[in-house]
């Protein structure tokens, strides 16, 4: 009889692992503490807003090969939406300037040369910090790294740095940075055309991948929490969920693709991150047309990102730690204040909702970095996988699936 390898969490880290697994002859039980999958990347219907949003908005990259690979496995390529170049679009509340940055197709960045492509108020010179932080970026932050301050910075590397860190930049890993802009900027803009799932996170991600399973005989089970591991003689050997206790054969596998807190908790003398930022998004009903683009990078607001959906836009606030005390109201108002300048929308606040996710993803400040472990635990049936633990890469979706990827080739 085949053997068993149960994968523990159903975010997209799991359900990675699970769903390349399941393509082979192993029989695979996937176990959810939650009624739902998906994890911190899924949608839900909302009733203050009438229709379905998801809990944050998402944006991978055209050169994230480990999330393309798993969206054309599970058939759901044609769920994500995109420029059909790297354009990304900004505005400058201090100064109402709007600009657009048009990476083009090429591996050589000859939109650095251009006055009519390159960030405005910035020259071609101000480009070799990125050099700087792509291939020097040493073992500190991103302040120690390079200068946090100027056009450039403002306007561009703060943006991403930002959204893809989830951090405060300066303060942020150099090494994981570089690593980002290497796999991105660095990369050509082939590789940087955003994408968007317009018609919701779980329609792209979560469903496929739960019909996929099912169709190739995986067992998915909710609100199936497990509470506690036996382990003897250095293997994992008893799954505790309370209700019903699993003994593991000798040949069966666990992948644990939870949270790092709750595997700080499970397995002892595990190390991992222990410190969070938060991620605020605000979504608006809007009715009628909105001229903005799907994505609006904002400078000097406290707004950083605008995504339009149809009858919604939402902002996108990350490294929002210092927001989650604020009263939900006046982050509202205060954000569609800044909305409704930009879009040219009416003063009034329309119908809104304000989702915060306080451990959004951990910290990435180097000493953060340094706990996260490799997938190899001292178990020898039991493999990590999450966003969290040691990708090189920042804890984004792309982190999370090729954790799952990673874990179900040691499995
Ligand atoms: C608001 C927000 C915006 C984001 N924006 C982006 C973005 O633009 N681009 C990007 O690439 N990434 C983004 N991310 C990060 C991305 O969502 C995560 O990297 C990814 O979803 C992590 O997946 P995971 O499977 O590693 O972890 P999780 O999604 O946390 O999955 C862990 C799963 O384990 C389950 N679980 C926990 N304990 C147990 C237990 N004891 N037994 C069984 N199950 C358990 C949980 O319920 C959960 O389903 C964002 C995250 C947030 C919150």
């Amino acid at each position: 009889m085949a053997r068993t390898v149960h994968v523990i969490g159903a975010g997209l880290a799991g359900l990675s692992a699970a769903m390349r697994l399941a393509q082979g002859s192993e029989n695979v039980i996937l176990h959810e503490a939650s009624s739902q999958a998906g994890g911190r990347c899924r949608s839900y219907h909302d009733a203050t807003l009438g229709m379905m949003i998801d809990n944050g908005n998402h944006v991978i990259l055209s050169g994230n090969r480990s999330a393309l690979s798993y969206l054309d496995i599970i058939e759901a390529t044609d769920r994500m939406h995109g420029p059909h170049e790297a354009d990304f679009n900004f505005i400058d509340l201090a100064t109402d300037e709007r600009w657009q940055l048009r990476l083009g197709d090429g591996l050589l960045p000859w939109w650095i040369f251009s006055d009519a492509r390159r960030v405005p108020n910035t020259r071609a010179c101000d480009y070799l910090v990125l050099a700087r932080l792509m291939w020097r970026p040493g073992e500190g932050t991103v302040g120690e790294a390079i200068p946090c301050s100027g056009a450039l910075y403002e306007r561009l590397i703060e943006p991403i740095l930002l959204a893809t860190l989830n951090n405060e930049p300066p303060a942020a890993s150099a090494r994981l940075a570089a690593t980002l802009m290497r796999e991105t900027l660095g990369s050509g803009g082939r590789t940087c055309r955003p994408l968007i799932a317009q018609e919701g996170l779980s329609a792209a991600f979560v469903d496929p991948a739960l019909a996929y399973l099912k169709a190739h005989g995986a067992t998915v089970h909710f609100g199936h929490e497990l509470h506690s591991i036996g382990f003897k003689e250095g293997r994992a050997e008893r799954l505790d969920f309370g209700s019903e206790t699993i003994a593991l054969a000798p040949e069966d596998v666990v992948i644990f693709a939870v949270p790092p807190n709750v595997a700080a908790r499970l397995l002892p003398g595990l190390q991992t991150p222990n410190e969070f930022r938060a991620i605020a998004n605000v979504h608006f009903r809007v009715d009628g047309n909105v001229t903005l683009p799907a994505m609006t990078g904002v400078v000097h607001g406290l707004t950083q990102w605008i995504f339009t959906y149809p009858g919604r836009l939402s902002v996108t606030i990350s490294a929002a730690d210092a927001l989650m005390q604020l009263p939900r109201d006046e982050l509202a108002r205060r954000v569609w204040g800044e909305v409704a300048k930009i879009a040219g929308l009416p003063e009034h606040l329309p119908p809104w909702q304000v989702v915060r996710e306080r451990r959004a993803t951990i910290a990435t400040d180097p000493r953060q970095e340094a706990l996260r472990p490799p997938a190899q635990t001292a178990w020898d049936n039991l493999f990590l996988a999450g966003d969290w633990t040691a990708t090189g890469l920042p804890p984004t979706i792309e982190s999370a699936i090729r954790s799952g990827e990673r874990a179900a080739r040691l499995a």
